[in-house]
């Protein structure tokens, strides 16, 4: 087990209310938390910031992205600084490398928190995506867990699928030659499925940063096979919303004897350093 003292959540995105996130992960784990904006990253001109997310994107969903060589163009640039700038929202369809990312966000770290002592996360409005060589393709992800991890908001609501019944009425409609408004089927199965201004977006992020709180701490994936458990590893978002919010929305048995142990540790530990200072 991991006894890091300090955990670091960088906010990327507007998404979400952080403060009802740092309050609950304050109140669930025993170590000092800090938030941070994106100036505690984007130490670098911002030009070189917008070509190292241009030098990710994914441009071939059937080839992995080469980053070294990747050329990118004016055009990448400038809507990168758009992005940087707060001028502009991700586009819907632009993905990025999780593991490219993963590697400017741990270059953009300062050296001296860079130990285990040290946790860092990642939230990003951006959609990430991870090249599995099983069927030679890019997925979307909801959370690439490492050093640092990254949690993706837009990934919440776009890698789970919708529900089957979603997609069967969609494609019965397209088969009668109906005209579907996406709108009206959405709000049929709305208590199935997530989207993008989800006021539910809060409650359900809190239990992938405690996904990559977990990665932390036990040094491995840390996914759970109880549906309940907010670590368990949903590929529909009927799922997500029922291990975060409406089943679930805590730790199973045996997570919450993990953070238990972690907790009481750093509890000994705290207090041995009280008492030999
Ligand atoms: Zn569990």
């Amino acid at each position: 087990m991991n006894r890091f003292k300090h955990i670091y959540i960088y906010m990327l995105s507007d998404k979400v209310d952080y403060n009802s996130i740092l309050t609950y992960l304050t109140s669930m784990i025993n170590c000092n938390i800090e938030s941070r904006g994106a100036d505690a990253l984007y130490k670098y001109d911002l030009r070189d910031v917008a070509k190292m997310y241009a030098r990710c994107k994914v441009n071939d969903v059937f080839r992995e992205t080469a980053y070294s060589n990747v050329l990118i163009s004016e055009d990448d640039i400038e809507y990168e600084l758009s992005m940087l700038d707060g001028y502009l929202q991700p586009k819907p369809n632009t993905v990025y490398d999780g593991f490219c990312l993963q590697g400017i966000y741990s270059s953009m770290i300062d050296v001296e928190e860079s130990s285990l002592d040290n946790v860092h996360i990642i939230m990003t409005d951006r959609l990430i995506a991870t090249y599995s060589e099983e069927d030679m393709r890019y997925h979307l992800n909801t959370v690439v867990l490492g050093y640092p991890s990254i949690v993706s908001i837009s990934g919440i609501v776009e890698a789970p699928a919708k529900p089957k019944e979603f997609y069967t009425l969609y494609y019965y409609y397209l088969s009668q030659g109906i005209t579907i408004n996406v709108d009206e089927l959405k709000s049929i199965f709305k208590d199935m499925i997530l989207e993008h201004d989800d006021p539910r977006l809060t409650d359900i992020v809190k239990g992938y940063v405690m996904q990559a709180v977990f990665y932390s701490i036990l040094n491995d994936t840390p996914f759970c096979n109880e549906k309940r458990c907010i670590l368990y590893n949903a590929h529909w978002q009927d799922e997500v919303i029922g291990a975060q919010i409406r089943d679930g929305g805590g730790l199973c048995r045996k997570h919450r004897e993990v953070l238990d142990e972690f907790n009481r540790l750093h509890n000994t530990a705290n207090s041995n350093s009280i008492l030999t200072n």
